[in-house]
C-alpha cells in the first residue's frame, strides 16, 4: 500500500505537467510599423485569421506598432517578438549581415510574403522635385532608424551620388509624423517604402498639394538591377488627391518573418490559419487584393521556417 502511494505521486505530477501546455494559450506578437502605414493593418488582419481558430491551436496573436522593418528584425533576433513584418531587402541584409546590421542574423526565417511595397518619394508640389537629382538642397525625411525606408532610400541616394550633406535636412522622423511635417512646410519631401493605398499618403495629399516623384533615373535602374528582390513597378493612379497618373518606381515584397527560436508547430499553425482563410484575409485591406497562395510564397529572401515548409509540403507545393 505504502509503496503504491509513493509511486502514484510522480505519476500524478507528470500527468498534471503534460496537460498544462495544451490547455494554456500561447501568445505571439507581430511587430508592424507606424499606425498610418500598411504593416499595422496587415498585422491586424494576420492576427484576425490566427485568432479565428485559437480554440483549436491555442495561439493568441497580438499586434504591436513599431518603427518598421529594421526594428522588427532586430527585436525578433533579440527574442522579444515572435513575428514581424519586414521588407525583403531588409531581411536579405539581416541574413547577410550587411548595413544597417552589423552582423549576420542567420536565425531569421521567412513565414510568407505579403503585398508589394513601392519606394515612394512624396514631395510638396511647390518644392519642384521631379527626380532624385533635384533633392540636393531640399529637406527630405529619409526615415527613422528602425524603418526599412531609411535603408532603401539610403541605398538609392548613394547610387545617385546624393550625400546626406547635400540635403538641407536629412530627416529621421517616424512614418506617422511625416504627413504633418510636409503640410507644415518643415519638409519638402519624404521617402516611404509602403503598399498602396496608405492612410499616410492620403493624409499628406489632403494636407497640401503633393506629387509622387518617378524613380526612373539610371542610378535607380542600377539599384534595381543589382538585386533580385527589387522589381520595376508603379504607384497606381487615382489613389491620392491629384495623383491622376501612375508613377513609375520600383518595389519589394513585404514579408512576414520569424526566427528559428519559434517552434515548428507554432509557425505551422500560423501559416495554416492564414492560407486557409485567404478569401477573408484579402478583403481586410485594399493592398491585399491581389494576394494569392502562389504570390504569398514569392519574393521572400530569408530561408523559409520549418513550420512554413511543413505546411507547403502538406499542400504539395514543394516536394523536398
Ligand atoms: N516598409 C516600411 C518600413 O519597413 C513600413 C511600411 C508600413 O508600415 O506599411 O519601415
Amino acid at each position: 500500500m505504502k509503496r503504491l502511494a509513493y509511486l502514484m505521486i510522480p505519476i500524478l505530477l507528470l500527468s498534471g505537467c503534460s496537460q498544462e501546455p495544451s490547455d494554456k494559450k500561447q501568445f505571439v506578437t507581430i511587430g508592424t510599423g507606424g499606425v498610418t502605414g500598411v504593416y499595422y493593418p496587415a498585422g491586424g488582419a494576420l492576427c484576425r485569421m490566427v485568432n479565428k481558430t485559437t480554440d483549436s491551436h491555442k495561439i493568441r496573436c497580438t499586434v504591436e506598432s513599431t518603427g518598421g522593418s529594421v526594428y522588427n528584425t532586430n527585436t525578433l533576433a533579440a527574442g522579444e517578438l515572435e513575428l514581424g513584418i519586414a521588407q525583403a531587402d531588409v531581411a536579405a541584409k539581416a541574413v547577410q549581415g550587411s548595413a544597417p546590421f552589423n552582423h549576420a542574423l542567420s536565425e531569421v526565417r521567412s513565414v510568407l510574403a505579403l503585398h508589394p511595397e513601392m519606394v515612394t518619394l512624396v514631395a510638396r508640389r511647390d518644392a519642384n522635385i521631379h527626380s532624385v537629382a533635384d533633392l540636393k538642397g531640399k529637406r527630405i525625411n529619409i526615415g527613422s532608424p528602425g524603418s526599412g525606408n531609411r535603408r532603401t532610400a539610403t541605398e538609392l541616394l548613394q547610387s545617385c551620388g546624393v550625400e546626406e550633406s547635400d540635403l538641407a535636412l536629412a530627416g529621421a522622423l517616424k512614418s506617422s509624423e511625416m504627413p504633418d511635417a510636409l503640410r507644415d512646410n518643415k519638409l519638402d519631401g519624404y521617402f516611404y517604402v509602403v503598399g498602396h493605398p496608405t492612410a499616410n499618403i492620403k493624409d499628406a495629399a489632403t494636407g497640401t498639394p503633393v506629387n509622387i516623384v518617378p524613380l526612373t533615373e539610371p542610378c535607380a535602374a542600377k539599384v534595381i538591377a543589382a538585386h533580385d528582390y527589387f522589381v520595376s513597378t508603379e504607384v497606381p493612379a487615382g489613389l491620392y488627391r491629384d495623383i491622376t497618373e501612375a508613377v513609375p518606381t520600383y518595389g519589394v515584397k513585404a514579408t512576414l518573418i520569424t526566427t528559428t527560436a519559434v517552434s515548428e508547430e507554432t509557425i505551422y499553425q500560423v501559416v495554416k490559419a492564414i492560407f486557409e482563410n485567404l478569401d477573408d484575409f484579402r478583403t481586410l485591406h485594399p493592398a491585399f487584393k491581389t494576394l494569392n497562395a502562389e504570390s504569398m510564397r514569392q519574393g521572400t529572401t530569408a530561408p523559409f521556417h520549418a513550420g512554413a515548409i511543413r505546411y507547403f509540403k502538406e499542400k504539395g507545393w514543394i516536394t523536398e
